[in-house]
């Protein structure tokens, strides 16, 4: 019998959190249900794919990381794309489309995806499908849903076009084999069929798009769901407006306020995480294909198990006590601020250059860790071993075992140090729910958050309060997942980033770090604030007294509680290497740590050196009150008394502002304050070939800045904007305009 050779196409990605990765594997997946066949791999695995001799399509997704840089698994294919020696038909004879994930959040939006585009184009691929540019900061799906609905007629369009463009070459072979020229050797592909350039017109674009079977309609599960429903009254007329569980009798019609037909009060509820209004409630869903399940997962009691604490990668990790802690803000600031001061004399190749961040690895609350035993059901087992293997049967392209989850672990160390149990469900994961809850009502509830028609609720329920599983979990009681779907959805428990605020020249053999409590408010799925994962664990790790200057380990003092940490050079983010270079800082809030280290390096530079040359310093400083909040006060005007620091520029956003006069002359924010010494920033950038470096918070205050910025080049060089947004672009590639910003 004949087999049936499916049409190929080849996807590849570049994921740093797992984002990207998973994109690439639902469309892998998927391929089956359009006939085709994908080949999945990463980027970094150079023995599975080879681009130099690729003649079927090739789908790129890849995500963006730190400042524009490539995930780690992207690094080389980067590199090696950019080599100059490549001709500029290397490439000639690819068909590629792409997906960049990014955040516009933060500087260099979906660089890497553009970066891997410029390249592919220069050396002569072809595009058969228009990029997405997806933006984290307002969430994937609104670019990555219509992109993936068009991605199909696409590679479709292109594997005809390529077949038919391989027979023509073949035919013109066979006829004239004596004129082949290198030109026509590769089919030419300029398909271009869907145009998708940012999240701004996606939604246009994602209207127009035909919904495909990477959607499966959820009609008919709906259907049913909804006759379950219906109340056993006459005409299903009697019951409250929403679809919410726990309740006897739901509608399928539109809410009304008046008595029903039998007498009883309809009752129009709020739409909330567990409920839902017309006419979301009503309409038909469309709900991402359900993920194949692919890890065998069992529990053994073991006794010879090791009961480790802590991460597991220690050659890179080093354990550290915190030998001070400082609370930086007064009692009654709206945030809380402490400063940690790391005593890491033990490892003396733990230097550090001012700039410098590292990374903290704290463990998952024991108190949600527990409650997600016990909702598991596997409270006693908490100390068996985890055995997780590949199902035989997984319908899951390139299905792996989490390669952060070793062997010989247990369940406990499992939830605690691995999965990021705070982790925001993704959709699919949602969508893998719903066939592990009992109650059709929550079911309901979970597909429309998943599905396309109900994107705004998942954003404004799950997403935007960030919403953990556990949290999810509680608000919907007749959901059950077994272990190993947690293992395959929830990722990869990240350490945390934080910017050194010391130089070791000034603080030997410690390291100082500075951080805002950051403060979850209660909202609809959770009854109860919380903290930050890992900022919460540290103020309850120094806590119930804060304060322990200069506290030395001794054998008779109690211990001093220790962290895990690793180092994250930067090899950008420092101060000039000339002195006599000014530079300029700007960090409200918190971001002010790294220039506490520039500033100290600075003092111990110019001590060392009185005669020596040092151009001018700015700090642009800002909080809510001067005497509440202002972070490193005393330090910050003993550099400006020594000298070390030139320009100490502070505004507070909420002092003084009860009377408008007042308020319209001070500077509230830190932009304000560049502004009004627009002169000097514009000169010391631009004529005196000095730095700005940006840190803090990306979501308003590195926008805003860079907004202001960009009006000061105007006003100061008589330019429109375009060419404003060139210099300041300029000054990036220069590495003159520096940000490190996180939120
Ligand atoms: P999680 O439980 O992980 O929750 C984080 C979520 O809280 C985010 O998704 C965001 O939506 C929200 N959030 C609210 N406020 C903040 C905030 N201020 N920062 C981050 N997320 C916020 N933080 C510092 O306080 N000081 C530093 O010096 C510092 N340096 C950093 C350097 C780098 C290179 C990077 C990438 C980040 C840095 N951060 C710093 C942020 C830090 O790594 C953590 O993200 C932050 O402390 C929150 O961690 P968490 O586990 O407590 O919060």
């Amino acid at each position: 019998m004949p087999v049936e050779v499916k049409p190929r196409f080849v996807v590849l990605y570049g994921s740093q959190k797992g984002q990207a990765q998973s994109i690439a594997e639902g469309i892998a997946e998927e391929a089956e249900q359009h006939g085709l066949v994908a080949d999945l791999s990463c980027l970094n695995e150079t023995t599975k794919y080879n681009l130099e001799k690729e003649n079927d399509p090739v789908v790129f997704i890849v995500s963006t990381t730190g400042d524009g840089e490539p995930p780690d698994n992207a690094l080389q294919f980067v590199k090696r794309i950019k080599r100059k020696a490549l001709s500029t038909d290397h490439y000639k004879h690819l068909c590629y489309a792409l997906l960049a994930l990014g955040d516009t959040n933060y500087a260099n939006f979906c660089n890497c995806g553009k970066t891997i585009e410029r390249r592919l184009q220069d050396l002569g691929a072809k595009q058969f499908y228009a990029t997405g540019y997806a933006d984290d900061g307002v969430g994937l799906e609104v670019v990555v849903d219509p992109w993936l609905e068009g991605l199909w007629n696409a590679i479709r369009g292109a594997l005809s076009k390529m077949a038919s463009d391989r027979t023509a070459h073949l035919k013109a072979n066979t006829e004239d084999s004596a004129e082949e020229t290198p030109d026509s050797s590769t089919p030419d592909v300029q398909i271009s069929l869907l145009r998708i350039t940012d999240h701004q017109n996606c939604e246009s674009v994602g209207a127009a798009v035909e919904t495909d079977s990477k959607f499966a309609c959820a009609a008919s599960s709906v259907a049913s769901v909804v006759s379950d429903l219906r109340p056993a009254s006459p005409a299903g007329s009697i019951g409250l407006a929403s679809q919410c569980h726990g309740t006897a009798s739901i509608p399928t019609s539109a809410p009304k306020t008046q008595a029903g037909d039998v007498g009883v009060p309809h009752v129009v509820l709020a739409a909330s995480l567990t409920c839902s209004l017309p006419p979301l409630s009503e309409s038909s869903l469309n709900v991402p294909a359900l993920p194949p399940p692919y890890l065998d997962v069992s529990l053994q009691e073991a006794d010879t198990i090791e009961q480790i604490v802590g991460p597991l990668n220690k050659e890179t990790l080093h354990e550290v006590p915190v030998s001070k802690a400082v609370q930086l803000t007064r009692g009654d600031s709206v945030k809380t601020a402490i400063l940690l001061e790391l005593d890491i004399s033990a490892y003396p190749m733990m230097t550090y250059q001012p700039g410098d961040s590292f990374d903290v690895f704290c463990p998952n609350r024991a108190a949600e860790v527990d409650n997600m035993l016990s909702r598991l059901g596997l409270q006693d087992q908490r100390n068996h071993l985890v055995n997780i293997s590949l199902r035989k049967d997984t319908k899951k392209k390139g299905a792996q075992v989490p390669s952060y989850i070793s062997q010989n672990i247990s369940l406990l160390f499992l939830l605690t140090w691995c999965l990021e149990i705070r982790g925001i469900p993704k959709k699919a994961f949602l969508r893998a729910l719903v066939e592990h809850t009992g109650d059709s009502v929550q079911r309901r509830r979970l597909q429309e958050l998943c599905s396309k028609q109900g994107a705004a609720d998942y954003n404004l329920y799950v997403r935007d309060p960030s919403l953990s599983i556990l949290e999810l979990l509680t608000a919907f009681p007749s959901c059950s997942p077994p272990l190993s779907l947690l293992i395959e959805h929830l990722p990869k428990l990240q350490p945390r980033p934080y910017s050194a605020a010391s130089s070791c020249l000034t603080h030997s053999g410690k390291l100082h770090f500075a951080f805002n409590v950051v403060e979850f408010p209660a909202c609809t799925g959770r009854p109860v604030g919380r903290r930050g994962l890992c900022t919460g664990w540290l103020f309850d790790l120094i806590n119930p007294s804060p304060v322990f200057p200069g506290k030395a380990e001794s054998s008779n003092s109690p211990a001093l509680p220790k962290i895990h940490v690793s180092l994250r050079p930067n090899c950008s983010f420092r101060p000039p290497s000339d002195p006599s270079v000014p530079f300029m800082m700007v960090g409200p809030g918190t971001g002010v740590a790294p220039f506490i280290g520039f500033l100290q390096q600075r003092a111990e530079e110019r001590q060392k050196n009185p005669e020596g040359v040092f151009g001018e310093t700015w700090l642009f400083f800002g909080c809510r009150h001067r005497d509440r909040d202002y972070l490193f006060r005393e330090e910050l005007e003993g550099f400006v008394s020594s000298g070390t620091l030139s320009h100490l520029k502070v505004c507070f956003s909420r002092d003084d502002r009860e009377d408008e006069e007042s308020a319209a002359a001070q500077p509230r924010y830190v932009q304000h304050n560049l502004l009004l010494n627009s002169q000097h920033v514009t000169d010391i950038l631009l004529r005196q070939n000095g730095y700005l470096y940006v840190c803090g918070d990306a979501k308003n205050m590195a926008k805003d800045v860079n907004e202001t910025l960009l009006e000061m080049i105007k006003t100061e060089l008589q330019v429109d904007q375009l060419e404003a947004m060139k210099r300041l672009a300029g000054l990036r590639e220069e590495k003159r305009y520096l940000q490190d910003i996180w939120g």
